[in-house]
């Protein structure tokens, strides 16, 4: 008998893999794929732009191309170095590599040549109106836009003008230059739009050499042209840009300045998230306000942020294949990038114990100075990993939570008089307790079963709880943070009249603990990963010293999604 093999289902393309493919397979671009990240070095990326580095590596890999990393630096008030730095280290260790790096500023000569060439075409000029007064002359939606006086300028008198502009003879915003193309169109991008404006500021990277900035929507298409990138893939909101990004790079009817065929804008819905804001501006202004401690707070919905919660690679681009691509904006419940982190550290972080809130318990019939060093494993399924050494002595620590005095139904953790095994350790039954003046408990008194020792009760007894703790006398104390959503609603940008998103910013969304840990982790080193027993996955912060041990909750044991998924 033969058995069938199940025949796996061919996984559907996206909208941009048939893109992509149909190209491929027409031989548009000689069989050749590049894409582009194209970031604004004005802020930290956030996973959002995680999810745009994914798409853009991840298919030029897909399909055997190449991917330029290109700083969108024209607008110099609000970019950085710092940015820059923070922008590539972000990119390698989401573990993508980009083919070339760039800047648009690179391109700026290159943007003038072309605008020049614009102007000569009769297809560009400059125009003295003030910013009002161009809002006004472009109309709106309802109202159809008029042509501004200047729009007859001679070329030979733009020609000048625009120079002059650009050997800095007039100060910012006396004048710009403008695509000439239709006041009348429906599409209020059509109408006129700028191209150059004067800022005499200071560039990180041109220095002083320009007192002329090309806008956006002109320096995107040019650049990518340049670059001669194929797919050109953008957020939604550039849908109603795409005509003008076709119009720049179709006046250059000659092809003197692109090689053709031109790269195609393809549009793709933003990443929104639960819980927090993702625009950089808004980021900024958390770090600014002191919301947080910075960028890379563990609260923020940054790269930098994730990872220092304890993010690995692998889950911020599981999360971003599981998304999907779509052509509508959408909101991802943060709990699916929770679970995502989850199930890569279920299956990698080694186990310890660690005790978050301690409670002391003597067991009175361990003689003291008497130590079990028990062997347990760093992970229950996975013996490759080895075992480490936990020592099992008369005074431990166990969490409070594990303690009731007086014990609800079905509560089969400690209580009086009840019985429990010490994970990996043996079995210990309360016997008795001591309180403080207020009436707080503060430590238990316990006797163990010394033939449970590694393994159950000799009489065959059922015992059904099981608790975590750690040895008193050999414990590390480390501080531990605690961290809940940032935004107490789900979007915080849904804002009643005369409030603020920010009145959403969750007040308890961090709690810092003095926990006591199993010795094994004293050696731990800043960005390593646990799963603590029955708590969650912990990982070392930046913030350890030799002195102190910190650990971020990167997240809990309990998976909300899967619940939310087995509901759905
Ligand atoms: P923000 O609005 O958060 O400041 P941005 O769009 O201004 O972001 P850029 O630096 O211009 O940031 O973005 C670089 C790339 O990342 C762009 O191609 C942009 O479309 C993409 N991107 C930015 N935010 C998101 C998001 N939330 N989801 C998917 N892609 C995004
Ligand atoms: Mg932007």
């Amino acid at each position: 008998m033969t058995q069938t093999q199940p025949v796996p289902e061919p996984r559907s393309l996206n909208f941009i893999e048939e893109i992509m493919e149909a190209d491929l397979a027409s031989g548009k671009h000689q069989g050749r794929i590049g894409t582009r990240f194209p970031p604004e070095p004005n802020g930290y990326l956030h996973i959002g732009h995680a999810k745009s580095i994914c798409i853009n590596f991840g298919l030029a890999q897909k399909y055997g191309g190449s991917t330029n990393l290109r700083f969108d630096d024209t607008n110099p008030v609000k970019e950085d170095v710092e940015y820059v730095d923070s922008i590539r280290e972000d990119v390698e260790w989401l573990g993508f590599r980009w083919a070339e790096e760039h800047y648009a500023s690179d391109y700026f000569q290159q943007l003038y040549d072309y605008a020049e060439y614009l102007i000569q075409a009769g297809k560009a000029y400059v125009c003295d109106l003030t910013d009002e007064e161009t809002r006004e002359y472009r109309g709106n939606f309802h109202t159809p836009g008029k042509e501004s006086p200047y729009r007859s300028r001679s070329v030979g008198e733009n020609l000048d003008l625009f120079r002059r502009m650009r050997a800095g003879e007039f100060p910012d915003g006396a004048r710009v230059l403008r695509a000439k193309i239709d006041v009348q169109s429906p599409n209020m991008n059509l109408r006129d739009p700028l191209m150059y404006r004067i800022r005499r500021v200071h560039h990180h990277r041109t220095g002083d050499a320009w007192p002329i900035y090309p806008m956006y929507d002109y320096a995107h298409g040019v650049s990518d042209a340049i670059e001669r990138i194929t797919h050109s893939i953008c957020t939604l909101e550039f849908e109603d840009h795409r005509p003008l990004y076709d119009w720049f790079l179709n006046q250059d009817v000659e092809g003197r300045f692109f090689t053709r065929p031109l790269p195609r804008q393809i549009e793709f819905a933003r990443l929104n998230l639960t819980h927090t804001v993702m625009s950089k501006r808004r980021l900024l202004l958390l770090v600014q306000e002191g919301h947080v401690t910075g960028w890379n707070d563990p609260r923020m919905p940054t790269i930098c942020g994730l990872r220092r919660r304890g993010y690995t690679p692998e889950s911020v681009r599981a999360f971003a294949e599981r998304v999907g691509v779509a052509k509508r904006d959408m909101v991802a419940d943060v709990s699916l990038l929770e679970h995502c982190i989850r199930e890569d550290l279920e299956a990698q972080a080694p186990r310890a114990m660690a005790v978050l809130r301690p409670l002391k318990l003597v067991i009175t019939n361990l003689t003291e100075g008497e130590t079990h060093w028990l062997e347990l494993p760093f992970h229950p399924e996975k013996t490759e990993m080895g075992t480490r050494k936990v020592p099992f002595t008369r005074e431990i620590w166990i969490d409070q939570d594990d303690f009731r005095e007086e014990a609800p139904k079905k509560w089969f953790r400690l209580a009086p008089g009840a019985e429990v095994r010490l994970r990996g350790a043996a079995l210990v039954r309360c016997e008795g307790l001591v309180k403080d003046d207020s009436g707080q408990v503060v430590e238990l008194h316990c006797t163990w079963d010394p033939g449970s020792l590694g393994g159950n009760a000799p009489d065959g007894r059922k015992v059904k709880g099981t608790i975590h703790w750690v040895s008193a006398s050999h414990a590390v104390p480390a501080e531990v943070r605690l961290y809940e959503q940032l935004f107490t609603q789900e979007d915080p940008m849904d804002v009643p009249e005369g409030g603020d998103w920010r009145d959403f910013i969750n007040p308890h969304s961090l709690e810092a603990l003095t926990a006591q840990l199993e010795p094994s982790l004293a050696s731990a080193k800043a960005g390593d990963r646990f799963q603590f027993e029955r708590t969650g996955y912990f990982s070392v912060d930046p913030d350890s010293g030799s002195a102190a041990l910190v650990f971020n909750r990167t997240v809990g044991l309990k998976d909300s999604w899967a619940k939310i998924e087995s509901k759905g």
